[in-house]
């Protein structure tokens, strides 16, 4: 075996090359995150090499007691080294994980940080940036490293400036493992210093399950317990907020956790956090980050699919289970019954959570919902065995909430007229849009509440709750008005009285519109606009129309005239009229605009209303 002596140029990956840009000018303000960052690559090396040692006998014995991360410093030199004895890595494996972003979701994340959103940096942490961290401090990084199992001859050198190359060489290793030595820049010599490297490791990496030493000394400086294996009494809210802020790379504390030790049929330990904000890959495929499954307090893999539902895939943490296999695989979890039984304590524990949160602290869980509301939201529909439940943590805009989504379904039942059994809703594309909704009128006129909604997943939330408490939900905007009980005997005579007085004009607006309207009626709906359209009963609501026609209609749009409005009146009266097409046209047309629907064209409409226009101004009268 030939020593190659040469140095080997590579160039960054474009996307490795601009998050270095971005970590050395951005992230400053919390460098020490640097040494945080760099030992728990150390420890998951650790980790790997132990599982690794299963499948492949000839890497030895576990010497698991020996295994350790060291930290030391050269005042004169102006370096700081981080050095392990884990698994190493092979040539190939420096260039695809040191020079290459892999992860997913990187070029998105980039997009993302342009603009005015650059200056949010702080998301730059939870992106996991790692081994890169590095160069928030040191103008150069060395990095030796050996993997286990090769021969000594076959270590490599890495070396880079972090400005857009690195060169790689060959060189002799002794030890397996990584060493890491960082030149610092000028500037940055307090961090020279035992006492403060200390504390740093305290403060960052107190949880990090293997000894971190500093300097000459091998007492460890760390707990170098696993933090969810030590007793709930023993832990202060800061030392969970640290170890969450270590583990997601998060620069804001959680707004809760769950941490609980579960023995009996299956053992295992939860510590699972909700983050105080969402993740800038909260609505991608695959998010980068999920909850982190450990076997016996070793890292195994990093799950955004299986150990929670999707609608908790902004939950963070950790699941450590005495059941599985340590060579357990994504496809093993798949028909785990452990796993499934640690998913229905998971979510259970994470349910009642945050219901503590919106009974003890509504302050705390209107950030929440602002955060997450939208994702809890699905599971309404994902997750029928928990549906009461989440749907007593929806919140919603209303009528009465003046633009905030602050009404939970308790609530608005709690403030139900007399007679009311109904909870009603309006589906809308935009807030705007339905405060400005004619369906709501004769709602308003009497104060019966309406919930607003505009989130294109807010059709499905309500098919799939169809009731709460007893109450059915029942959409303002679609088959006939129905006040139940409310609706008084005057009322029912009104109503009645004038669809016989409009029967006429029923018909004749019924011939008029014939292929556009699949019927025309009158309502008792409307206080101030002439008409409005409503979607049949049986049909699917005006939102899912318009996501599946262009139009935004419904299949079958029955237009309602309002015989209370003026206009109604007098085409009523005067039925002769030899421009009631046009009326009824136009009619139509205006209320299809006020649903927020489109009318197919545009131009007929605005001629025909300009003609009506000058007809009214030359002094023809409608009747
Ligand atoms: P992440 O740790 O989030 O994957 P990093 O940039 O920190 O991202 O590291 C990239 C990869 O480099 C790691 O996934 C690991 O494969 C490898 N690596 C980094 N540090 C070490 C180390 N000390 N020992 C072995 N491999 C390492």
């Amino acid at each position: 075996m030939s020593l190659q002596a040469e140095e080997e140029t590579f160039r960054f990956q474009a996307e490795a090359a601009q998050i270095l840009d971005l970590m050395a000018n951005s992230l400053y303000s919390n460098k020490e995150i640097f040494l945080r960052e760099l030992v728990s690559n150390s420890s998951d090396a650790i980790d790997r090499l132990r599982i690794e040692r299963f499948s492949r006998p000839e890497l030895g014995e576990d010497d698991g007691g020996e295994s350790r991360i060291r930290v030391g410093f050269d005042k004169d030199a102006g370096t700081i080294t981080v050095s392990d004895n884990g698994i190493g890595m092979s040539r190939d494996e420096v260039i695809e994980n040191i020079g290459t972003i892999a992860k997913s979701g990187t070029s998105e994340f980039l997009r993302s940080l342009t603009g005015d959103q650059r200056r949010d940096t702080a998301l730059i942490g939870q992106f996991g940036v790692g081994f890169y961290a590095a160069f928030i401090v040191a103008e150069r990084v060395v990095l030796t490293t050996r993997r286990a199992g090769l021969p000594a001859e076959e270590g490599v050198r890495w070396t880079s400036d972090g400005k857009g190359e690195y060169t790689l060489e060959t060189v002799e290793r002794a030890e397996r493992g990584t060493t890491i030595v960082l030149h610092l820049r000028d500037g940055e010599e307090e961090l020279l210093n035992e006492h403060r490297l200390r504390s740093i490791i305290k403060r960052y990496s107190d949880h990090i399950a293997r000894p971190i030493t500093v300097g000459e000394d091998d007492t460890a400086v760390n707990q170098a317990s696993a933090l969810w294996t030590r007793p709930k009494s023993e832990l202060k809210d800061s030392d969970y907020h640290e170890y969450y802020k270590q583990l997601t790379g998060d620069f804001t504390d959680p707004l809760g956790h769950v941490h609980a030790k579960v023995e009996g049929r299956y053992d295992y330990t939860l510590l699972l956090f909700v983050p105080s904000r969402a993740p800038y890959d909260l609505w991608m495929p695959e998010p980068a980050q999920g909850v982190r499954l450990h076997v016996q307090r070793v890292f195994i893999l990093e799950d955004t699919g299986r150990l929670l539902p999707r609608y908790l895939r902004f939950v963070r943490g950790i699941i450590d289970s005495a059941d599985l296999p340590l060579n357990v695989s994504r496809e093993i979890l798949q028909g785990s019954q452990a796993i499934d039984h640690i998913q229905a304590s998971a979510v259970k524990k994470l349910l009642k959570l945050l219901k503590d949160m919106a009974d003890g602290e509504p302050e705390k869980y209107a950030e929440f919902w602002t955060q997450f509301g939208a994702v809890l939201k699905e599971g309404v529909f994902d997750d029928p065995a928990h549906r009461e439940e989440i749907a007593g943590l929806l919140r919603f805009t209303s009528t009465r909430s003046g633009g905030e989504a602050r009404v939970s379904l308790a609530d608005y039942v709690s403030g139900m007229k007399d007679g009311q059994d109904k909870i009603y809703y309006l589906l809308a594309p935009g807030l705007s849009d339905a405060a400005a909704s004619p369906h709501l009128e004769a709602f308003r006129a009497k104060d019966i509440e309406v919930l607003l909604l505009d989130d294109p997943v807010d059709n499905f939330v309500v098919t799939g709750l169809a009731q709460y408490e007893g109450k059915q939900l029942q959409s303002v905007a679609q088959g006939a008005p129905d006040f139940g009980a409310m609706a008084d005997e005057a009322e029912k005579e009104a109503a009645e009285k004038a669809d016989s007085d409009y029967a006429d004009l029923l018909g004749k607006l019924k011939e008029h519109l014939d292929g556009k309207a699949w019927d025309v009626r009158v309502t008792s709906r409307l206080t101030t606009s002439p008409a409005c359209i409503v979607a049949n009963e049986a049909e699917t609501d005006f939102t899912v129309a318009r996501r599946l026609r262009g139009s935004g209609l419904p299949a079958q749009p029955i237009l309602e005239i309002n015989p209370g409005h003026p206009l109604v009146e007098r085409l009523n009266r005067g039925q002769d009229d030899p421009r009631l097409a046009d009326w009824a046209h136009v009619l139509y047309d205006q209320a299809v605009l006020t649903s927020g629907a489109r009318i197919e064209e545009p131009g007929a409409f605005v001629s025909r209303l300009n003609d009506l226009l000058v007809s009214l101004t030359d002094g023809e009268q409608p009747a």
